[in-house]
């Protein structure tokens, strides 16, 4: 059986399902934005902000992670919540268009100047870069970082 967005809490242990839930319903998730078709971008609010992406098929859940430092391998209370968000509607319209039509009027020259600020600033967009565009690249972080797929 797939986990789907009406089924999930089949999947995940109850008490994250109630953890998940109780943060859903305390508004701990801030707007979730649909960055594209099925697939999602949100904020979770803890001791820490945490990062939350959910890919759909359909109903179904594909792909998820959360960047926060739960990592038993079981799905934690952010990605729950989002789910519990998706599911009653609670997100923004689709902004891929919106990304598509302002990437299409950067000069190259600007969008290259841009990514290397984010290179110097960001270290989680360098990382992000490095682990799609150079081949040596080797994650040294440690497992509190690791991002799950499943
Ligand atoms: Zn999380």
């Amino acid at each position: 059986m797939q986990m789907t967005l009406t089924n999930f809490e089949g999947f995940v242990e109850a008490k994250i399902v109630e953890r998940g839930y109780d943060y859903y319903r305390r508004g701990r998730i801030a707007k979730v934005e649909q960055v594209d078709e099925g697939e999602f971008s949100a904020i979770a609010f803890g001791s820490d902000d945490y990062e939350v992406y959910v890919k759909l098929d359909g109903e179904r859940i594909v792909e998820y992670e959360c960047d926060c430092p739960y990592d038993w391998g079981n799905t934690c209370k952010h990605a729950v919540a989002v789910f519990y968000q998706i599911r009653y509607g609670n997100f923004t319209g689709n902004s891929s268009d919106k990304f598509n039509s302002i990437l299409k009027e950067i000069p190259n020259k600007d969008l290259r100047k841009f990514v290397i600020n984010l290179l110097k600033r960001d270290r989680n967009f360098r990382r992000k870069f490095l682990r799609e565009f150079d081949e040596n690249f080797e994650d040294d972080e440690d497992d509190e970082f690791e991002e799950d797929y499943y």
